[in-house]
């Protein structure tokens, strides 16, 4: 069955939504603007005739370009000038929504300064779909994306978004899974969180959990596939002043001034700065 139809389409840019997985969880709008556009452009076009082929949509003689972040400034001209003659350009990401966590930004930017028809085909991204299944408040949510390879700077941008009165989503590797989990514990405490993987394929996974049960839980069977870790908010800051005082006298029994406020700050979800006072003095008092 051909679910795709030839449509007179506008003149334009059409981001087009591809599935994350399921080959099926494409849109008949995208399969429309596909099988429709003038030019195609897609991240990997490998991908694109896979797809277009599932769908039983012909290229025809029509030009399928490679636009990636790599030779994003090389390729756009092109794809500008086939906007400037008044054709219809479709662009698919490799998978789910293009300009998340994948190129697109710029193209949108210069095709819509330049004044021509920028519109989208909507469809899958990990995020919606990790947020649908992760168990987890869904009324304000912060797309964190890929953290940073390095230790430091993981932590830094973790630390950035500490507060933030949302639920946080990030994407992440199986390779650094089991280090990431273990940055969030540190600097955010035991949060309720979730390990969404593989996400409407075959061997769909969502653990879900505290921070210290997932590490062990990655800990036990290490994920594979790809994989998005969605994590609460800070709790309402409810603890006491001795109990506060213990967990950083056991902390500082065992780690650094900063170390053991910044844990214990996380883990009650109360400001480091408070705690950090509260550790120099006890330190200096039981030191
Ligand atoms: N544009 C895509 C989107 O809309 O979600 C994201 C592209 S980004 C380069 C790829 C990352 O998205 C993966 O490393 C993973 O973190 C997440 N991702 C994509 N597909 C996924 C899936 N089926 N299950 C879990 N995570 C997925």
């Amino acid at each position: 069955m051909v679910n795709a139809k030839t449509v007179k389409l506008e003149a334009g840019l059409y981001f087009v939504a591809t599935p994350i997985g399921t080959a099926r969880d494409i849109t008949l709008r995208a399969l429309d603007i596909l099988a429709s556009a003038d030019v195609l452009a897609a991240e990997d076009t490998r991908s694109m005739r896979r797809l277009m082929d599932i769908h039983g949509i012909p290229l025809g003689d029509r030009p399928l370009l490679s636009y990636h972040d790599h030779n994003g400034a090389r390729a756009r001209p092109k794809l500008m000038q086939f906007l400037a003659e008044g054709r219809s350009v479709a662009y698919a990401s490799e998978a789910g929504t293009p300009l998340i966590a994948d190129p697109g930004f710029d193209l949108s930017k210069e095709a819509s300064s330049e004044g021509y028809l920028v519109t989208s085909a909507p469809g899958p991204t990990a995020i919606v779909t990790a947020l649908t299944l992760a168990g987890l408040p869904t009324d304000k949510f912060l797309f964190v994306g890929f953290l940073p390879n390095t230790k430091a700077a993981r932590i830094s941008a973790i630390e950035a978004v500490r507060e933030v009165p949302a639920t946080l989503v990030f994407y992440e590797s199986p390779k650094r899974i089991a280090a990431m989990l273990a940055n969030s514990l540190t600097v955010l405490g035991d949060r309720p969180a979730a390990v969404c993987r593989e996400l409407t394929k075959k061997f769909e996974e969502i653990r879900r959990g505290t921070l210290s049960e997932l590490i062990d839980s990655v800990k036990e069977r290490p994920p594979k596939g790809e994989i998005v870790v969605v994590i609460d908010r800070a709790g309402k800051a409810t603890v006491n002043e001795s109990d506060l005082e213990e967990d950083l006298r056991e902390a500082l029994g065992r780690m650094s001034v900063k170390d053991a406020s910044e844990m214990v700050a996380g883990v009650h979800g109360i400001p480091r700065r408070k705690v950090y006072q509260l550790a120099l003095a006890m330190d200096r008092t039981d030191g």
